[in-house]
């Protein structure tokens, strides 16, 4: 799993990289580009308000100048006479200031005494001086003894009329009409028209001039400046050229670095995701090589793997203890390898071969190997296919185990259980040399006896041949009977490796009973044998179990002639159910002293006793897969029991 995230994060990889470069550098060129953009404007709308103020100082200047000296010419007026120059100053001032169309100098009573242009009929384009605009702004000029600009009034034209009185009392005033149009177009250079848009408003917002110019909303691109002097109501509108500084790029550039923004963040959350993905997969990764790597080094089964050639492709650290190569050593190896024994290569050459074909048995064959240090060493070896990724075998995977430690030990265990016997039979080898040789002097005494009788029968008269007959029968039993305990003796004293035959567990109570039969007759305990008539087939070494059988007779029998009184026989059964056989030697006697030292080896309470025979008839048992106990007897005495695997029909 960890594999396929990496995959699919290191193909993502070079995609997101280049996105967010991408946006990136677009996000910083976006916003490089709005703040230049910005700062124009800013810098723009700065040049126009400098721009506007010139303006407006230029006009109101030449406005103001020409008030003053209109004042003052006014004021020659009073003086009679003054009027011829009063006309020529006027004309000249009119020729500087095209947009001055008219100056016209009234009577108190209204009417025009004299005035430029000159004309018979007032020509129309002028106002009539009876205009009520006309007349408001000279009641104002009266009443404020000082010039007043009238109400623009619309002709073809705004027109302006400024009312100068001639003197503080109401004795005259001169009207000087300016066309607005004409004192834009005048006093506005070309460069500032090429620049913005300029309109001439009223107080009531209402565009003057340009008469058929858009009106334009007050927006922060727009503005607005007082024109003329202070109670003029007029104002100034100026506007960037729409072309050169409309909101549109502006609103898109704003919107483009609002976009990049949110598709960085986005990409860089998603770089944060992959990130977080990739550390997981990474850390999934180191932890699953950290497991392998630790079960590799904790295996104690050597692995290696062959290729379909049978050629060494891996091994692990096991396998390196165990022959004590290194992997260097042993990976690229073929056939015959450094660690198949020479006296064995052939052994293991076919084991080889067989396992290339296919031939590996479920449980596995024994090798015997040796190590780097000339050692042998016995291993068991499984063998199964190495599939590959397309699941088709390609090689052969091999585990090994070290099966040496064991051997020895069973070898040791089995060494131990012989030795231990054969020194308790050497011990008990006194003990019973004095019995055997008692047992031996009655059939060798019935023999001599025996043949002096029949040597006696041979030479009376007449010879009774029939007694020598019987007499010469009687010296046969006798010494078949000193045979068989002669060869009991050589049985019992004889070291020998344990030998595994199947046996029927009755038959092996006869060898005991005709050894024990002299002790029993003499110390008076009779043994009481009860077994089904069937055989009970066991697979057991017969010399070891008769041994044990005998053991536990006579120490029941000894026990029981301990007491005094008369003595209740021992009783011998044997119980088999499905699976075991259970053989019990149950006694009358005094039962167990000390039960917890029963079965260690020189535990006696005999004068005589070694104290073996026990410890021995338990290893036995054990050694044969059983179990060796003892229980006292409810009603007296002592109960011992062993019990053995028995061997059904099924499995003979
Ligand atoms: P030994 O017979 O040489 O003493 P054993 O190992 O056969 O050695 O027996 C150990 C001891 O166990 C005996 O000395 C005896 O005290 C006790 N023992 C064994 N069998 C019996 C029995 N049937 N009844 C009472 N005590 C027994």
């Amino acid at each position: 799993m960890a594999s396929g995230t990496q995959q699919l994060i290191q193909s993502r990889w070079p995609w997101l990289a280049a996105s967010l470069i991408l946006t990136v550098s677009l996000f910083v060129a976006t916003t490089l580009g709005w703040l230049w953009y910005a700062d124009q404007r800013d810098s723009a709308a700065r040049e126009l308000s400098l721009d506007l103020l010139w303006l407006e100082q230029n006009v109101t200047q030449t406005l103001n100048d020409n008030q003053r000296l209109l004042e003052n010419w006014s004021h020659d007026l009073q003086t009679p006479g003054s009027t011829g120059d009063f006309l020529a100053l006027a004309d000249g001032l009119m020729k500087e200031n095209p947009a001055l169309i008219a100056i016209d100098y009234l009577d108190k009573n209204g009417r025009r005494v004299a005035g430029l242009p000159a004309y018979h009929d007032r020509p129309v384009r002028l106002p009539p001086v009876s205009d009520p605009f006309v007349s408001d702004a000279i009641r104002r000029a009266y009443s404020l003894k000082k010039p007043a600009y009238s109400r623009v009034i619309e002709q073809y034209a705004p027109l302006w009329v400024l009312v100068v009185p001639i003197a503080d009392d109401p004795s005259g005033v001169v009207l000087a009409t300016y066309d607005l149009d004409q004192l834009l177009s005048e006093r506005v250079p070309w460069w500032f028209v090429q620049r913005y848009d300029l309109s001439l408003i009223d107080r009531d917002n209402k565009q003057l001039s340009p008469r058929d110019g858009l009106t334009t909303e007050l927006s922060s691109e727009v503005h607005k400046l007082n024109f003329g002097p202070d109670n003029s109501g007029l104002s100034l509108r100026a506007s960037p050229h729409a072309r050169l500084h409309s909101e549109g790029p502006l609103l898109w550039l704003s919107l483009a670095v609002v976009a990049f923004g949110v598709l960085i963040i986005w990409l860089l959350r998603l770089l944060q995701r992959w990130l977080r993905e990739r550390q997981t997969a990474q850390q999934a990764l180191a932890h699953e090589l950290h497991f392998r790597e630790a079960m590799e080094q904790s295996l104690v089964t050597g692995l290696l793997a062959f290729d379909r050639d049978g050629r060494i492709i891996y091994v692990n650290p096991a396998l390196c203890q165990m022959l004590g190569l290194s992997s260097q050593q042993l990976i690229g190896a073929c056939a015959p390898f450094v660690f198949w024994p020479p006296e064995h290569a052939n052994e293991c050459q076919a084991a080889h071969t067989a396992m290339l074909h296919g031939d590996n048995p479920e449980l596995g064959r024994t090798l015997n190997l040796l190590d780097a240090d000339q050692c042998r060493l016995s291993v068991r070896l499984f063998a199964s296919p190495l599939i590959g990724d397309n699941s088709t075998p390609n090689g052969w995977m091999a585990s090994l185990y070290d099966i040496s430690a064991e051997r020895q030990a069973a070898n040791t265990a089995r060494e131990r259980d012989e030795l231990l016997q054969h020194t308790a039979r050497l011990a008990n080898l006194a003990e019973f040399a004095s019995g055997i040789a008692h047992e031996l002097n009655q059939p060798l005494a019935a023999i001599a006896n025996y043949s002096a009788a029949a040597d006696a029968f041979l030479h009376a008269s007449p010879m009774q041949t029939a007694k020598v007959e019987e007499a010469v029968q009687r010296m046969g039993d006798e010494s078949r009977r000193a045979g068989k305990i002669i060869h009991s003796l050589r049985s019992f004293i004889q070291k020998r490796a344990i030998r595994h035959e199947l046996r029927d567990l009755t038959t092996l109570l006869t060898e005991p009973l005709a050894l024990l039969a002299p002790l029993s007759a003499r110390l008076q305990v009779a043994i009481e044998v009860n077994c089904a008539d069937s055989p009970v087939w066991v697979e057991c070494d017969a010399v070891m179990i008769e041994q044990v059988i005998f053991n536990l007779l006579r120490n029941a029998i000894e026990a029981v002639a301990a007491c005094p009184g008369e003595h209740a026989p021992v009783q011998l059964t044997i119980t088999p159910d499905q699976a075991n056989v259970i053989l019990s030697v149950t006694d009358h006697g005094p039962g167990i002293a000390d039960p917890d030292k029963l079965f260690l080896p020189f535990y006696t309470t005999k004068t005589e006793g070694m104290g073996l025979g026990l410890a021995i008839c338990r290893t036995v048992i054990e050694s044969h897969g059983g179990r060796l106990w003892h229980q006292p007897n409810p009603v007296g005495g002592a109960c011992f029991q062993f019990r053995l695997q028995r061997l059904t029909s099924e499995m003979l």
